[in-house]
C-alpha cells in the first residue's frame, strides 16, 4: 500500500493546527489508534511550532509538510527555510532551548523522538531545517 500528499502553508500560528488535523486525517487511512493518531499529531505540532517560532522568528515564511504511506509505516517530513540549527546534536538535548525567554522548556525534540519511531534532523543555518520522522 503507496500513498502520499504534500502541503504547504504559511508560518502563522493558525496553521499548527491545520497541519495537525491533515496529518492525522492522512494517517487515518492506516486505521491507527486512537494513541498511535495522538502521537502523530502531537510531534506534528512540535516539529510546526519550532519551524514558525525558530525557524522563522515569528516573520513569514513557508513551511511545507511532505506524508508518506509505505507499507504500515507513515513518514512525516517538516521543512522550513528559516534560520537553521548552529548545533543539532545539541538541539536535540532534553530542556536545551535557545529561547528560555519565550518560557519554552526545550522538550519538542525529545517529545518528536518518544512520540514516534524514529527522528531525523538535518539544518544548515540561514538555510533551513527539515525534520524527518516515521511510525
Ligand atoms: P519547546 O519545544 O519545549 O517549547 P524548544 O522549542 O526550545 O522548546 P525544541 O523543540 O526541543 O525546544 O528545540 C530545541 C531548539 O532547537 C530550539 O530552542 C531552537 O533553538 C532549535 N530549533 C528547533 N527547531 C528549529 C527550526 N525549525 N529552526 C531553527 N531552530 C530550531
Ligand atoms: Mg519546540
Amino acid at each position: 500500500f503507496k500513498n502520499e500528499m504534500k502541503i504547504e502553508f504559511p508560518s502563522k500560528s493558525q496553521n499548527e493546527a491545520f497541519a495537525r488535523v491533515v496529518v492525522a486525517a492522512f494517517a487515518s487511512q492506516l486505521d491507527p489508534t486512537i494513541e498511535e493518531l495522538s502521537d502523530v499529531k502531537t510531534a506534528v505540532s512540535e516539529a510546526v511550532t519550532n519551524a514558525i517560532i525558530h525557524g522563522y522568528e515569528n516573520s513569514s515564511g513557508k513551511i511545507e509538510i511532505e506524508c508518506k504511506i509505505e507499507g504500515r509505516t507513515l513518514t512525516v517530513i517538516v521543512t522550513d527555510y528559516g534560520k537553521g540549527i548552529e548545533d543539532v546534536e545539541l538541539a536535540k538535548q532534553p530542556l536545551y532551548t535557545s529561547r528560555p525567554e519565550l518560557e519554552r522548556s526545550g522538550m519538542g525534540f525529545t517529545v518528536m523522538e518518544t512520540f514516534m519511531d524514529s527522528l531525523e534532523v538535518e539544518s544548515e543555518p540561514l538555510k533551513g531545517t527539515r525534520v524527518k520522522m516515521t511510525k
